[in-house]
């Protein structure tokens, strides 16, 4: 296929698209707060920039960016949006459920933003149940770690998303802005590093992070995030999802039904 953004295919072009593989990639994330210094559309910059470059390099169509999700944890930050999770799952699926009806029958979700998993796995589980699509997602401060040790990407806003971000683009990215505090402990024992903690074990706990914290990056410090970093970390993870991409796409679907 010549062109990979669906966005910018013809519905011809997508037609013909569709006969040369059944996956689709749809990168996800939301519209969030990022500590003072990145902007608001981190978490979808981050996931579309990856997943356009996957879809290039594995010739699979990349649907635009989901732009919307599911943040409550800091919504009380200004310009940050977050969906009732019920539609959040119902547009998710409606979306991916649209090409289904033109052929997809595989999706790899790039995801950009943590608050979005639960309902990713719904809705990869839906679309199994209803269709008998293989969907995957997976997201970068996740397998990164597993590639390479050093790169413990346990932050948000921090060191490694900032460097992410900027691996994007550099001039979205306010460096002199750049603060960090800790996040204060709900307790002695429980914490926040990325996620509550006790004992060094999650601990889910649905709090407005901003009742804790006030500028809003958490994890690693900002501080000596790069560009150079960032591409480095964008180059492994787009490579990681070429590979599970080409395997994906030859993967052998379910039966619908035993029956
Ligand atoms: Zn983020």
């Amino acid at each position: 296929m010549e062109k990979t953004l669906i966005e910018e295919m013809s519905w011809t072009e997508f037609r013909d698209a569709m006969k040369e593989t059944d996956l689709i990639i749809i990168p996800v994330g939301v519209i969030e707060e990022h500590g003072c210094h990145n902007p608001l559309g981190t978490d979808t910059l981050i996931a579309e920039a990856c997943a356009r470059l996957v879809g290039e390099r594995a010739k699979v169509p990349v649907a635009p960016a989901m732009p919307f999700g599911y943040s409550a944890n800091l919504v009380s930050f200004p310009g940050t949006n977050s969906l009732d999770p019920e539609l959040y799952r119902r547009v998710l699926f409606s979306y991916a459920e649209s090409y289904v009806r033109h052929g997809a029958r595989r999706f790899l979700f790039i995801n950009g933003h943590g608050g979005n998993t639960n309902t990713l796995g719904l809705v990869c589980g839906d679309l199994f149940d209803k269709y008998g699509c293989i969907c995957l997602f997976n997201q970068w401060w996740e397998v990164l770690p597993s590639l390479r040790k050093d790169w413990d990407c346990a932050d948000h806003g921090g060191h490694f998303e900032t460097s992410m971000m900027m691996g994007v683009n550099p001039e979205l990215v306010h460096m002199e802005r750049a603060r960090a505090t800790p996040v204060n402990p709900l307790s002695a024992g429980i914490e926040y590093k990325h996620g509550w903690q006790y004992g060094g074990a999650p601990i889910p706990l649905p709090v407005d992070v901003y009742k804790v914290h006030k500028y809003g990056n958490v994890g690693n410090p900002p501080f000596g995030a790069n560009a150079e970093l960032g591409r480095q970390m964008i180059e492994a993870y787009v490579e990681f999802n070429v590979a599970l991409a080409s395997e994906l796409k030859i993967a052998e679907l379910f039966e619908k039904s035993l029956v």
